[in-house]
């Protein structure tokens, strides 16, 4: 089929809930994705993090072959041998005490809900039904409706309600926002390290260790959502050690599985997941054993093949580039490791117009709020590949 057959039945058929751009993808390696004309592009997206290791990275996918010739579900009536090891590797790698595996990172923030809600009805005494959590503005946590109920972003939310109560809004990067936002019924504080989907936005240097001390004196739950920042994209294995600091929750997804399944996770280090007793909360496909296996791996690859490393240094590298682009209508370059984003000037045009001229150069990128390309590609990228792409990113950025 040509490709315009692909996108004509995909648009007739399909719920219209995304505008991809028109290219339709049918293999991937690495860093590099096919269309199905056998054109190659560099994935700039890495399908928003979650292809951290790469496109079908070969240890990964082998371990998931493996293990779905073996066993692939079992539900968590019964144990299986691959969840005990998963968890400890998982408390080793981060620091953390317990986790609690679901599939997608929705569900992994819906989890940190419930847990820190019951958290604060159980242990820190607050009456039945009050408890609030504090969020930030252009937050980006997941599509689902407790989760949309706390979003600032129209899209987002228009024509969805009725929704849920029990969230707070304050300005991202403010830590004393935070402090006067805080109650007697405030039971926990989530919030991304970095603002991914609103456009890469950084926080000033020492927010987290701000939020941590006022969580901290006032006896509230930290949650940091590491589902894009986490697992190495951002030259840490979690983007809270560039403040040197730990959230009691952290919220992962993503890269969890390098792409090959939807395996999330919360990551404790409190007493806050002791709250949940067997039969309050669970997923049929929560923690199964394909899914274990897989993110075993995962997170073997990134840390032996040195991924994390690897983005610090050549998304360091990448952003000089960046910078050096000589156009007055680039407002800002920043990023942290190898999620990038560039922002033009509100009368530039907007940022589709190129990502649509990167495609026909052999990038895939998207444009986040208009202004915004987020360059976050697969963290095994090289400094050669970084010069391939600066080569064809430099004079289209400077039109
Ligand atoms: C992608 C994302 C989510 C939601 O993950 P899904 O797997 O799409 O449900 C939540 N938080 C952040 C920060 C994300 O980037």
């Amino acid at each position: 089929m040509k490709p315009q057959e692909y996108i004509l039945i995909e648009e007739e058929f399909g719920a219209h809930n995304y505008k991809p751009l028109d290219v339709v993808l049918t293999r991937g390696e690495g860093i590099w994705v096919w269309d199905v004309e056998g054109k190659r592009y560099l994935d700039c997206l890495s399908a928003y993090s979650a292809v951290n290791q790469g496109h079908c990275n070969q240890r990964i996918m082998d371990a998931m072959v493996e293990q779905a010739k073996k066993l692939t579900l079992t539900s968590r009536a019964f144990r299986n041998d691959q969840l005990g090891p998963l968890y400890k590797e998982l408390c080793e790698l981060t620091r953390s005490h317990k986790v609690l595996p679901m599939n997608s990172g929705a569900e992994a923030v819906e989890t940190a809900i419930k847990a820190v809600r019951k958290w604060g009805y159980e242990i820190k005494g607050v009456p039945e039904d009050k408890a609030e959590i504090i969020v930030c503005r252009n937050n980006f946590h997941g599509r689902t409706i407790s989760i949309i109920s706390f979003s600032t972003d129209p899209t987002s939310t228009t024509h969805f309600g009725p929704f849920t109560p029990g969230f707070k809004v304050i300005e991202f990067g403010d830590a004393d926002a935070l402090e006067r936002a805080i109650t007697d019924n405030t039971v926990a504080f989530l919030v991304e390290p970095i603002q991914g989907e609103a456009g890469v936005i950084i926080p000033p240097d020492g927010y987290l260790r701000d939020v941590r001390r006022i969580c901290d004196d006032k006896g509230i739950v930290l949650i940091f959502d590491e589902i894009q920042t986490g697992l190495g994209r951002t030259g840490k294995l979690l983007a809270e050690e560039h403040e040197g600091v730990e959230a009691d929750l952290t919220l992962i997804g993503k890269a969890l599985s390098g792409g090959f399944y939807p395996v999330s996770a919360v990551l404790s280090n409190t007493e806050v997941l002791g709250v949940l007793k067997p039969g309050e909360h669970g997923s049929t496909f929560g923690g199964n054993p394909l899914a274990c296996a897989v993110a075993r791996t995962a997170l073997k690859v990134l840390v032996e093949d040195g991924l994390v490393e690897n983005a610090a240094a050549v998304g360091e590298y990448f952003m000089e580039g960046l910078r050096r682009i000589d156009n007055p209508k680039i407002k800002e370059v920043r990023g942290r490791g190898l999620l990038i984003g560039v922002e033009f000037h509100n009368d530039a045009g907007g940022a589709r117009q190129y990502c649509e001229k990167l495609k026909e150069a052999g990038l895939l990128c998207k444009e986040t709020h208009e202004t915004i390309i987020r360059f976050a590609p697969p963290l095994v990228i090289t400094r050669e590949d970084i010069d391939w792409a600066l080569e064809r990113i430099t004079p289209i950025l400077s039109e």
